[in-house]
C-alpha cells in the first residue's frame, strides 16, 4: 500500500459532461483542477450514438466525439486529466481525502463529485451468467454483433426506445419487452418504435429467464395478464431499464436518497460537507440530461470557487 499523499485545490471525480464542465470553469478560475476520469472515461455519452438535443449542434453530433471535445476544452485551460478511479473517500475531521485505485491518497481543498450513473440490470441469474455472451446493456456498443439476427430488448423508457430503433436498423427483428401496458418513453420515441416494421412490442410482459449455455438462444417471457409463458428465439438480449447513480463510495459520508442520488442544498451543488459539491446524474434523478449535467457541473465549480475564496484558500 502506497503512503504517497498529494494535495490539490480542486479534485473532480468523474468525466462526463458534469465533470468536464466543472473542469472548464475551475481551470479558467485558476483552481488547478485535477480530474480522475473513472471507469468509463467520458461517461455515458461515450456509449450513445447521435446526440440531437445538446444546444449548439444544429445537425446533431456523436456522443463519443462530443466527449473528446469536452476533454480538449478542459485541458486547454490546464485541467490535469488522469486515468484512475476513486475507490474510497473520507470527508470527516474537516479534511477531504480521496483514495484512487485503492492505494493512492489525494487530499483536496474542494471536491466536485460527477460520478454519473450506470446501467441497471434485471437481476436474473441467467442475465449475469450470459453477460457479455449475448446479454448487453448497450445496444450501441454491441448491436453490431447481432447484425441480421433477431434480438430482444427489455425496457420502455427513452433509452429502450432509442436502442430498439438503433437495433432495428441492424437486426432482422427486435422484440421489445414492456412490463406495463404503456411506455414511459416520450411520444416521439414511442412513435418511432411503433412505426418500425421490424419491432414487435410485447405489452404486460416480464422476462423469466434468458436461455442458452455459451450464448443466448432465446428468452422466456411471461404475460402478466394471462400468466402464459412463451419462448422467443433470439441471439441477443439487451437491457435498457434505467440507471443507478454511482455513489456507493459516498455511503455514510454524504446524504443520499433510497436509490443513491446525492442530496444537495436546493438551488446549489453543496452537499452537507463544506467543500464537497455534487453535480450531474449522481445528484439528479429528475432531468438526467447531458445539458443539465453540464449546467450543474458549472454550478459546482462556481460553488467550489466561492467556498475556497470564503475559506481563504483561493
Ligand atoms: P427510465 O427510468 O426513464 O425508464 C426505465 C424503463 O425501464 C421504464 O419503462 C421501466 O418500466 C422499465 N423497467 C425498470 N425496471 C424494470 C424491470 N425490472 N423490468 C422491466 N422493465 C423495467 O430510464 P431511461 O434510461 O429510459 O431514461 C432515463 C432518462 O434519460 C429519462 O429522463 C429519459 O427521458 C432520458 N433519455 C433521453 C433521451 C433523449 O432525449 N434522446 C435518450 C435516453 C434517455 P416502467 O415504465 O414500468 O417503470
Amino acid at each position: 500500500m502506497s503512503e504517497e499523499i498529494e494535495h490539490v485545490k480542486c479534485l473532480i471525480i468523474g468525466s462526463g459532461p458534469a465533470g468536464y464542465s466543472a473542469a472548464i470553469y475551475a481551470a479558467r478560475a485558476d483552481m488547478h483542477p485535477v480530474m480522475y476520469q473513472g471507469l468509463q472515461p467520458g461517461g455515458q455519452l461515450t456509449i450513445t450514438t447521435e446526440v440531437e438535443n445538446y444546444p449548439g449542434y444544429p445537425d446533431g453530433t456523436k456522443g463519443p466525439e462530443m466527449m473528446v471535445d469536452f476533454q480538449k476544452q478542459a485541458e486547454r485551460f490546464g485541467t490535469d486529466v488522469r486515468y484512475g478511479m476513486a475507490t474510497a473517500v473520507d470527508f470527516t475531521a474537516g479534511k477531504h481525502t480521496v483514495t484512487i485505485d485503492g492505494n493512492k491518497k489525494v487530499t483536496a481543498d474542494s471536491v466536485i463529485i460527477s460520478t454519473g450513473a450506470s446501467a441497471k440490470w434485471l437481476g436474473l441469474p441467467s442475465e449475469e451468467r450470459l453477460n457479455g455472451f449475448g446479454v448487453s446493456a448497450c445496444a450501441v456498443c454491441d448491436g453490431f454483433f447481432f447484425k441480421g439476427q433477431e434480438v430482444a430488448i427489455v425496457g420502455a423508457g427513452d433509452t429502450a426506445a432509442e436502442e430498439a430503433s438503433y437495433l432495428a436498423k441492424l437486426c432482422k427483428k427486435v422484440t421489445m419487452i414492456v412490463r406495463r401496458e404503456e411506455m414511459r418513453a416520450s411520444k416521439a420515441m414511442q412513435h418511432r418504435v411503433m412505426n418500425a416494421p421490424n419491432i414487435e412490442i410485447l405489452w404486460n410482459t416480464e422476462t423469466v429467464e434468458i436461455l442458452g449455455e455459451n450464448g443466448v438462444t432465446g428468452v422466456k417471457v411471461i404475460n402478466t395478464r394471462t400468466n402464459e409463458e412463451t419462448v422467443i428465439p433470439v441471439t441477443g438480449f439487451f437491457v435498457a431499464i434505467g440507471h443507478k447513480p454511482n455513489t456507493d463510495i459516498f455511503k455514510g459520508q454524504l446524504d443520499m436518497d433510497d436509490v443513491g442520488y446525492l442530496k444537495v442544498q436546493p438551488g446549489s451543488t453543496r452537499t452537507k460537507i463544506p467543500g464537497v459539491f455534487a453535480s450531474g446524474d449522481a445528484a439528479d434523478k429528475v432531468y438526467r440530461q447531458a445539458v443539465t449535467a453540464a449546467g450543474t457541473g458549472c454550478m459546482a465549480a462556481l460553488d467550489a470557487e466561492r467556498y475556497l475564496s470564503a475559506a481563504g484558500l483561493h
